[in-house]
């Protein structure tokens, strides 16, 4: 599959502890094969993992479950919580941006295409979705505003507050590789999975590598 919108959605759950197997759960009850998200973002009401969490959903040259019409053209994120209730967390919303920025990156996706579910609607106005996916959901809920999202994603494209320090184009590539080979071998530390991912998905990282 080749990715070329990304689809923000919330969980629309706002019990304690939810996270990717947690919906990993609820999926495969609809007999789907699993998560059909590709990356899940925790917020502040788990018990024993961190606000901002970023999760590992259906890999990402596996086409998602999450967004009828175009499943086959995106990759999926959801925010954990009611989209309809609370805003996304500070904490949500930087690691939002940090995923949103790479994937963008690795997969050549327009700030354009970065919608909202409830968007899907937009791409049947202009007829790149048949009419038959239109969507009355509010997704990812009515607290989020999705023309900020894009304005934030693009004026920290173009400039930042933070000093990014200078690497060498060897350095940055280095890095990119150790961090490959982290993704590829990750199973092997079961026990290291969420500091994996808040190395792997840091800002500062991510800055580096892109
Ligand atoms: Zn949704």
């Amino acid at each position: 599959m080749h990715p070329e919108y990304i689809v923000i959605h919330t969980a629309a759950f706002n019990g304690k502890n939810c996270d990717r197997d947690m919906i990993d759960q609820w999926h495969k009850a609809r007999n789907w094969s699993g998560i059909g998200y590709h990356f899940v973002i925790l917020n502040d009401n788990h018990s024993q993992k961190a606000d901002g969490i970023v999760e590992n959903g259906r890999a990402t040259n596996k086409m998602g479950a999450h967004a009828l019409g175009l499943n086959d053209r995106s990759l999926g994120i959801c925010c954990i919580g009611h989209g309809d209730k609370n805003d996304f967390t500070a904490a949500q919303y930087e690691s939002l941006y940090g995923l949103i920025r790479r994937l963008m990156t690795e997969f050549s996706i327009p700030l354009a295409n970065v919608i909202g579910h409830r968007e899907m609607n937009n791409l049947v106005e202009q007829e790149l979705v048949s009419s038959r996916y239109r969507t009355s959901k509010s997704c990812p809920g009515n607290k989020i505003d999705m023309d900020f999202i894009r304005e934030q994603l693009s004026s920290e494209m173009v400039s930042s507050d933070v000093e990014i320090p200078v690497f060498s184009v060897e350095a940055r590539l280095a890095m990119a590789n150790a961090i490959a080979v982290l993704q590829q071998h990750r199973a092997q530390f079961p026990n290291a999975q969420d500091e994996l991912d808040e190395f792997i998905y840091h800002p500062e990282i991510i800055a580096m590598t892109h």
